[in-house]
């Protein structure tokens, strides 16, 4: 025997994420990953600008470490990297996970066992095609390049979301975040500040906001969804299909 360390094993398992359809292959997390979590969570006390910030790196290198493959978890799409981060978490653990819900009609709570193979991607063929928005404002048509959501736009916007609730102003800055480059008469910037494409957004007619919303609605996302009847005889859907309250569970 050479050293201790010669006698654990590196298990790894196969994962195929949903939208990309990219295998990979990951492994639980150990003893030493989750001492970083706790310290990070210890750490994030203390602060109040940063404290999503710094939650969502710790869990991007926790996640970074149990694939064996070199891919850079930053540029993966939300929808892979919170299977990728769920599925770690359950070959991670004995239990199951439990999720308490109550019914909108006598408010009885009832406890469900979420499993990550019900989960369904939604519009997942409008990942590619849904990527520009077309503006027309009068007789000027405005195309706008959209980036992808990726797990790293969710990084570099937790500074907005840090206390938990979207004010008008924070939506605006979350919706501009995702603005690329704007094309007009066969022009392309892609240098515009933050500040410039929120001033863009707040200057549009209300009636001219639609095909952004609309591109934020046709996004994939991931969602879980289980519909039962209450005792009350009321018919109660459990869900889950905002992408922070995935997060939360977990
Ligand atoms: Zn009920």
């Amino acid at each position: 025997m050479k050293n201790l360390l010669e006698l654990i094993p590196e298990i790894y398992v196969p994962v195929t994420l949903p939208l990309s359809k990219k295998e990979l292959h990951v492994r639980a997390y150990k003893h030493g990953d989750t001492k970083h979590v706790l310290r990070a969570h210890e750490e994030s006390k203390d602060r109040k600008k940063d404290k999503g910030k710094l939650l969502l790196s710790t869990l991007e290198q926790l996640v970074s470490k149990c694939i064996k493959e070199p891919i850079y978890v930053h540029d993966l799409n939300i929808v892979d990297f919170t299977y990728l981060m769920i599925y770690i978490n359950s070959i991670s653990k004995e239990s199951s996970t439990e999720l308490v819900f109550s019914c909108d009609e006598c408010k009885k709570k009832q406890t469900h066992v979420f499993k990550l193979e019900e989960c369904v991607v939604e519009n997942e063929d409008k990942a590619e095609s849904s990527r520009n928005v077309t503006l027309t404002l009068g007789s000027n048509v405005i195309d706008i390049a959209m980036r992808e959501y990726t797990f790293g736009m969710l990084v570099e916007n937790s500074v907005i979301f840090s206390d938990g609730k979207k004010t008008g102003n924070e939506m605006t800055e979350f919706m501009a975040s995702f603005i690329e480059g704007v094309e007009f008469n066969g022009e392309y910037n892609d240098k515009w500040t933050m500040q410039e494409k929120c001033e863009f957004l707040d200057a549009l007619p209300v009636t001219h906001i639609q095909p952004l919303s609309d591109h934020f609605d046709n996004i994939p996302k991931l969602h879980w969804k289980k519909e039962y009847e209450c005792s009350c005889g009321h018919s109660v859907v459990a869900e889950i299909k905002e992408i922070l309250d995935f997060f939360s569970i977990y």
